[in-house]
């Protein structure tokens, strides 16, 4: 994976805490233990240097060295069982080839210890990872995996180390994942040598997304000296520069203890995860000098100007406006965790929400459709960042937004922030730092990563509560310290680069040229005998993919390490003004967690297109006394968030059967309940939808992050039309959140006049925002519950105005009861299309893009059904025995398989893939494959390990009862599926595949997002849209 890591605030955003400070010493016994040790103490190899507690996040860190090798070591001691380890190595390329990027994917293909093909899928399979990945980065490339049992710790630590330290890094492993030339065909020597390789897709399937190419440039730009001038991911083009032994030299340099980081967190012994270390890893080294330091970069005297091109966008909200336009400024180092702290916060004051002066500036004259999504404060280089600017404007406007930038600094600079902006973002990292996550070790690896990479102090950057002391108090010790930073970074700033991007209708034609030229010249430098040892290794590298592995050298838990018995979550129904209500009792550490569902049941027909527009405005646009800016300004101050989406809920016993709705969602803190409901009954009583100009701003943006997200997601908007004609559910889901939504979503944004859609709205509201058809949730703590529950009932009694009874749209509504054990209490109203006729469809999306994203689905039985459970056993397992090797080993795409989902749907998919017909024919055989069961009991049991690591992930308290809430799955139903999944055997397997997959007994659905396809023209079978 390759990722470009964004501002310090969102990492904050995702670090969600624990803990309440008076329960310190009686939650925290890992943390308590780990005060015990003493810097100068030695334990296996390792000095610790620091000893510190985190209070605020409850927990101890300890930061140690490695004696021989210098490998540095930070311990994050908390009583919180899913314990994390990862490994983070300073890789600084200086050329554009990916060898990071390749290498991080290489050492991933067997070691020394581990030698067979791919542990890293393979222990997928055979663990209860609750994460497993790896991630390049500019600077660093890092590997995490989490886990809640102690002994799969042990067993992924020791194939990670031997992957990191002591890969095969054999010719095959780089031809396969990074580059190599290859007959089309592999058996066939006379057809035509193309690139393959797993990283050139990946990142031509990255670089298909044009704010992704605007990110890169704008790094490589404003960055130009050193490390940060390359693409450490590759560049598709320069990728084919990279040779087998340039990676070897690069793992040899980069991937030494002594330019490491190792992190581990959570409530497992420290000393064990040392003496495993030192044992498997650190004991065979000796001290290197890595020289992978990023030295600074020198400042320009004067400021920049660049442009760069990219390919015009189909989908952009308005076509004639494609420009972007930002203004980076360089910032101070990142090693300064104070400073970091503060220009991260002032980013935030400057450009977050309609009351910051850029938004007002920017988004509201609607100069672009949104802000470039590199805006923002970037912590990701050893020198931060901070952009700001636009998307989706016109060329004519460059002028002006660069004016309105320079204009709004000397604003701010003359103005200041209003306090209760302040207040309002102080409150946010307030929340943040109560609200709890399941992946905190995660994201604490990742708040750390950059810094600590650049010899920052990963302890001072745990310690929050000290940073925001320090920012109160300069804020008091000079009241215009803000300012004086926005005059400091950003008017004086003279290292500031204004980057433009416009886009260029031949762009794609000039880079499959430039591709073709390239094929060429490498092409035209063989010899006869060079061809020849091509068309050989093609067929080697076939063969070693198609052979069955011996995996027996790889670790793995057994089926009597899972639990047979699920951990119940218990709830108590109860109402409020006659609404039901679900309270869930949960240690949420001082929040309040407010869920409601309302039905769609009652909405007209074609209003539904409509619903998530309505649902993404509404919390958006004013009501009650309040204008937007207030209403954002209140929400604020007085909660965690507000938001309101779209939900198809597929039944559990009925495959044409589904309830609909919109849910809306808030949390808070304990004295701000009442606040909370009051935001929430002025929505409902006096939403305000008659700013047209709001809603058009609100309307451009949402377009835009559509259009955004399809080079990104294409399989689920794959996916979501293949199941589009298979269940009454599917059909709904692609109104909501399919191609067909974003196709409307850009119309709307299209429509110069958007009085209908202001009708509209307050006629979707009516229905809607109804306690008639309501249900309420709650999770809160226990002597926050009652109290929460009066609070409730005086929030029913405010909206009660708003009661109609009113009659549903389609007759057959069927009554569920929300309590299974009490049939005459309050139920949910769920559709049943009875006489739904599945029907077989194949659409293909011609789209922008290099790659394909290709998806395949069946519709099959639904979750209460027996076969469900060996359904689910054989996606997973046709998954890795199969499919991930035909479709990403073989067919070169970034990923591809098979899974069950809840509604009954049995789905195919590729990721990223530079096939497309190929790759419905990879699913058709691995149908084959599995009817013919050439799978062994250990193969089963693997399928079985990764799917039970999925329903046992750890739930946050904000979540606990959540799914019983919105789909009726009670823990007796989740029991029984367990039972069944424990159950599945062999006869099973075959039996449901040869019912089910088979051409003939099914009824599927096909849907592709991809290039121009000849193939697929001439096909009549095909919708081509
Ligand atoms: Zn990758």
């Amino acid at each position: 994976m390759f990722r470009q890591t964004k501002a310090l605030l969102p990492k904050l955003r995702s670090l969600r805490l624990h803990g309440q400070q008076s329960a310190w010493r009686l939650k925290s016994t890992s943390a308590e233990r780990a005060l015990q040790y003493r810097a100068g103490q030695k334990i296996h190899g390792f000095t610790v240097r620091e000893v510190a507690p985190v209070p605020d996040l409850f927990l101890t860190a300890v930061k140690l060295t490695h004696d021989r090798t210098g490998a540095q070591y930070l311990h994050a001691a908390r009583d919180d069982s899913n314990n994390l380890f990862s490994v983070l190595l300073r890789t600084t390329p200086m050329d554009s080839t990916g060898v990071p990027h390749i290498l991080e994917h290489t050492v991933l293909c067997g070691s020394e210890k581990y030698p067979c093909r791919d542990p890293f899928f393979k222990m997928l399979n055979r663990s209860l990872s609750t994460f497993m990945n790896a991630f390049t980065a500019s600077d660093y490339t890092m590997y995490p995996f989490s886990t809640q049992n102690g002994k799969d710790f042990q067993n992924l630590l020791s194939v990670y180390l031997d992957a990191v330290f002591f890969p095969c890094l054999r010719e095959q492993d780089f031809c396969q994942e990074g580059w190599r030339l290859e007959n089309e065909e592999p058996t066939d020597p006379s057809s035509p040598l193309v690139f393959k390789g797993v990283v050139f897709n990946e990142m031509k399937g990255v670089f298909s997304d044009n704010e992704r190419v605007y990110a890169q440039h704008l790094q490589n730009k404003l960055y130009p000296d050193h490390t940060y001038s390359v693409v450490s991911g590759g560049e598709p083009l320069v990728i084919p520069d990279l040779t087998w032994e340039q990676l070897k030299q690069f793992h040899a340099t980069h991937y030494h203890p002594s330019n490491a980081r190792f992190f581990t967190y959570g409530d497992l012994p420290l000393e064990q995860h040392l003496q495993q270390i030192e044992e498997e890893a650190l004991s065979r080294f000796q001290r290197i000098e890595p020289n992978t330091e990023v030295p600074p970069q020198p400042h320009w005297s004067s400021p920049r100007e660049d442009h760069v091109t990219c390919s015009p966008d189909a989908l952009a909200p308005d076509p004639a406006r494609q420009n972007s336009l930002c203004v980076s400024y360089l910032l101070g180092d990142i090693t300064d965790t104070f400073e970091g702290f503060t220009v991260s916060l002032l980013s935030e004051l400057m450009i977050s929400g309609p009351n910051s002066p850029f938004y007002k500036a920017l988004i509201e004259p609607k100069i672009g459709s949104d802000f470039s999504s590199v805006v923002g404060y970037d912590g990701s280089t050893k020198e931060a960042s901070f952009s700001i600017g636009l998307q989706g404007m016109a060329e004519e406007d460059t002028e002006r937004v660069k004016q309105i930038i320079s204009q709004t600094m000397d604003h701010i600079i003359q103005n200041g922030f209003e306090e209760e902006r302040i207040e309002a973002l102080l409150h946010k990292i307030e929340i943040q730092m109560k609200h709890q996550s399941t992946n905190f070790g995660l994201s604490l690896a990742s708040y750390i990563a950059s810094a600590w990479n650049h010899d920052g102090d990963p302890v001072q950057l745990l310690q929050i509560s000290g940073s925001v002391a320090k920012f109160k108090q300069a804020l008091v010790d000079n009241p215009r310290f803000l300012q004086d930073k926005v005059k400091h970074y950003f008017k004086e700033n003279t290292h500031r680069l204004t980057l433009s991007m416009s886009p260029d209708e031949a762009y794609l034609e000039k880079q499959a040229k430039a591709e073709e030229e390239k094929l060429q010249r490498k092409i035209q430098a063989l010899s006869d005998s060079d061809r020849k040892e091509i068309h050989e290794k093609g067929l080697e590298l076939l063969a070693a993919q198609s052979e069955t592995q011996d995996v027996s050298c790889l670790p793995a838990l057994k089926m009597s390490d899972i639990e047979p018995k699920i951990n119940p979550t218990t709830v108590q129904m109860g109402s409020a003004g006659g609404v039901p209500v679900q309270f869930c009792e949960q240690p949420t550490n001082g929040l309040v967690y407010f869920r409601a569902m309302c039905s769609l049941n009652t909405l007209p027909e074609d209003l539904r297109l409509y619903v998530p527009l309505f649902c993404s405005v509404i919390t958006r646009m004013g009501s009650g006394d309040l204008d937007y800016r207030q209403q954002a300004q209140q929400m604020e101050l007085r909660t965690g968030g507000m938001s309101v989406s779209p939900q198809v809920v597929p039944d559990s016993t009925q495959l044409d059967m589904y309830e609909q709705g919109v849910l809306l969602f808030s949390s808070c803190l304990e004295r701000n309940v009442p606040h909370m409901f009051q935001l929430w009954s002025d929505i409902f009583n006096s939403p305000r939808f008659e700013d047209e100009e709001r809603l058009r701003v609100l309307v451009m943006r949402a377009a835009q992050e559509l259009a955004n997200g399809i080079s990104y997601s294409g399989h689920m908007y794959a996916m979501t039309r293949a199941g589009r004609h298979l269940t009454p559910a599917g059909d709904l889901q692609e109104t909501f959140g399919g191609m067909e939504q974003v196709k409307f979503m850009k119309r709307i944004a299209e429509t110069s006049d958007l009085t209908q859609v202001i009708r509209t709205l307050p006629r979707i509201k009516k229905h809607l925002l109804n306690p008639d058809n309501m249900r309420c949730a709650v999770n809160t703590t226990p002597q926050k519950l009652s109290d929460t529950a009066t609070q409730l009932e005086s929030f029913i009694q405010d909206v009660a105005g708003n009661r109609k009874q009113r009659k549903p749209v389609r007759a057959n509504i069927l009554e569920r009861p929300l309590d299974p054990l009490d049939e005459s209490g309050p139920s949910r109203k769920l559709i049943c299309e009875q006489n739904f006729q599945p029907c077989q469809m194949k659409t293909f999306f011609q789209m922008p893009f290099p790659v394909n994203f290709v998806s395949e689905i069946i519709r099959t039985v639904p979750f209460t059904h027996e076969d469900y459970a060996s359904l689910s056993v054989l996606a997973r397992m046709m998954t890795a025995k199969y499919l991930h090797g035909e479709i990403r080993e073989k067919g070169g795409a970034y990923g591809g398989g098979a899974r069950m989902g809840g509604g009954g749907l049995f789905t195919f998919y590729s990721y990223r893939d530079p096939n497309s017909v190929q790759t419905l024919s990879a699913f058709r055989k691995g149908v084959d494959w599995a009817k013919s069961g050439p799978f062994t009991q250990q193969d089963i049991d693997e399928a079985k390990l990764s799917i039970f690591s999925a329903v046992d992930a750890p739930v946050a308290p904000a979540d606990k009862g959540s799914g019983r809430f919105l789909s009726g799955t009670t823990d007796e139903m989740k029991q029984s599926h367990r039972e069944r999944l424990f159950a599945v055997s062999h006869q099973n397997l075959v039996d449901v595949a040869e019912r089910y997959l088979s051409p003939g007994q099914r009824t599927c659905g096909v849907s592709i997002l991809g290039p121009e396809n000849e193939t697929i023209k001439k096909d009549p079978s095909w919708i081509v849209k």
